[in-house]
């Protein structure tokens, strides 16, 4: 559909590509054009916006990528739960106006605030008031009120110092203010995407704690359900990861992506579109759009 993709392979698979991201309608920091234009300014020459649950961002980031001539893909990142573990699958390149994508995000979207609710509960059982409003303070999109908006406010509260050690002793499995929460499964995400004639991926795979059995039965299922990409250049994933997805992508024969996970300036490792390239020998998943 665009003319990149009638360029020779080598230099399709060196296109500065960033296919995770996210905007104020999930749990990110910027505007969705903003997002789109800071891209653009870092050299990103496709763009997927890729907010958690929620397709809102999408016009405006569409937009935003025409008015300065960058590629755009349509995006979703939607939680789901596999064997009590929450899990991460992106849609890509699908119809946002798909009836059955966005009522089955809808559904998982009406959750979140009473889990929030609970989620506060919890914290103020050892001493931490007022996280309900707190986070919501953070969240300016309410419905997507998300464990990164609580993990803001134990920051700005000076409970913690940052995020990352937020999620080492809070909001996680075993620690105060983790509720159990009941997301979409493996397959509604897989009908929900492929049924919108979108790509399905699985995002940062190497943040979930499974065994390398586990991994590899995950991936099967999530083959058999018609996925057809991993996520190997991640802003969350470390060389190891790289090397290990890089193999596992090759031997289960799926497409490659590539994404910062960008959510906002200071708060992410890495930048729009700062992402080392793909490795060598690996299929973009940007060739199937
Ligand atoms: P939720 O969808 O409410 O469960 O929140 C998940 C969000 O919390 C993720 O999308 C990240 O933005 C954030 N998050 C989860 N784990 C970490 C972590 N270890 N470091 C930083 N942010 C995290
Ligand atoms: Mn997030
Ligand atoms: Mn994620
Ligand atoms: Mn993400």
């Amino acid at each position: 559909m665009h003319s990149y993709f009638r360029c020779p392979c080598w230099s399709v698979s060196v296109l500065n590509c960033d296919l995770h991201c996210h905007s104020t309608c999930s749990d990110g920091l910027l505007p969705a054009a903003e997002v789109a234009r800071r891209a653009a300014a870092n050299g990103v020459e496709m763009l997927a916006l890729t907010d958690h649950d929620d397709l809102d961002g999408l016009p405006a980031a569409r937009a935003a990528a025409d008015a300065v001539g960058m590629a755009f893909v349509n995006g979703v990142e939607i939680s789901i739960e596999w064997e009590a573990l929450q899990i991460h699958i992106l849609g890509l390149a699908f119809n946002r106006a798909d009836p059955a994508l966005n009522a089955g995000l809808a559904a998982i979207r009406s959750g979140r605030i009473e889990r929030a609710r609970r989620m506060s509960a919890e914290l103020e059982k050892v001493g931490i008031a007022g996280a309900f409003e707190g986070a919501m303070r953070f969240a300016a999109n309410p419905s997507l009120v998300s464990r990164a908006h609580f993990g803001r406010y134990l920051v700005e509260i000076g409970v913690c110092k940052d995020l990352r050690s937020v999620f080492e002793s809070y909001l996680v499995p075993g620690r105060p203010g983790y509720v159990d929460h009941r997301w979409a499964t493996l397959s509604d995400s897989l009908r929900w995407i492929l049924g919108a004639g979108g790509l399905a991926v699985v995002a940062h795979p190497g943040r979930y704690k499974l065994s390398r059995a586990d991994m590899r039965r995950f991936l099967g299922e999530f083959k058999d359900l018609g996925g057809q990409a991993i996520e190997v250049m991640s802003g969350s994933h470390t060389a190891e990861h790289v090397d290990a997805f890089g193999r596992l992508a090759r031997e289960h024969d799926f497409l490659a992506s590539r994404g910062s996970d960008f959510h906002g300036p200071g708060e992410s490792y890495v930048d729009l579109g700062k992402l080392a390239p793909l490795p060598a020998g690996l299929t973009p998943v940007w060739q199937a759009f």
